[in-house]
């Protein structure tokens, strides 16, 4: 079966698609679809984004879809930059300046008030609607200076005491195991795996 994922971020997408790795699916991004419809990310939580992204774009090609919608939750800042992640320096994504301003904001706070978690939405919708929509999580705290080339966004900050590294020195097979988009998507897995069933039996 088809499944075209909302993003035309590709290191997104790449994750998707290794998270999802063994399901009969065959995943395309926005990119198949060059005149889709923009979304526009008003809603005032991960799960109301993703599933915006899932019906628009389900209406649009008639396909089964998956809206993703993540961010970085940071404590000392009350949940900031929350849904704003991708835009937290400003319009325009800027990795690079939304961690200086990440680690601008924290400066001075010991490891103690350094805690933060990702999370991540998924919605699945097809032409009819709504499928379902689950969400994922991942704990880890605010490194005091970025570290690692792997991943996106705020990985180079984004740090597991488990491993006493960031994500991004961790790199993608140990992230793509316990990321927010991991248990997000392996609860995904069993929404798409019952929507086949329900398909192939008319
Ligand atoms: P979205 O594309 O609107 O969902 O924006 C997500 C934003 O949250 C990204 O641009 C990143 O800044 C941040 N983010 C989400 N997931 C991750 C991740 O796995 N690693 C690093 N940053 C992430």
């Amino acid at each position: 079966m088809k499944l075209v994922v909302a993003t035309r971020n590709k290191k997104k997408l790449l994750e998707i698609k290794e998270i999802l790795k063994g399901m009969d699916l065959v995943l395309l991004s926005l990119d198949a679809y060059k005149n889709s419809p923009k979304v526009i990310e008003n809603g005032k939580t991960f799960k109301e984004n993703a599933v915006k992204k899932a019906v628009k774009l389900a209406r649009f090609t008639g396909e089964f879809c998956l809206g993703e919608d993540s961010g970085l939750c940071v404590d000392a800042l009350d949940g900031a930059p929350g849904i704003y992640s991708a835009r937290f320096s400003g319009n325009g994504k800027n990795d690079i300046k939304n961690n200086l301003k990440l680690l601008k904001l924290l400066k001075g706070l010991p490891r103690s008030k350094r805690k933060a978690h990702y999370v991540c939405a998924a919605a699945l919708a097809d032409k009819g609607g709504l499928v379902g929509v689950v969400e994922g999580r991942c704990n880890g705290l605010i490194a005091f200076e970025p570290k690692g080339s792997a991943g996106f966004g705020y990985d180079p900050v984004f740090y597991i005491p488990k491993y006493k590294k960031t994500f991004a020195q961790l790199g993608e097979k140990i992230k793509h195991k316990m990321s927010h988009r991991y248990h997000a998507l392996e609860k995904a897995r069993r929404v798409i795996q019952k929507y086949i069933v329900k398909q192939a039996a008319g």
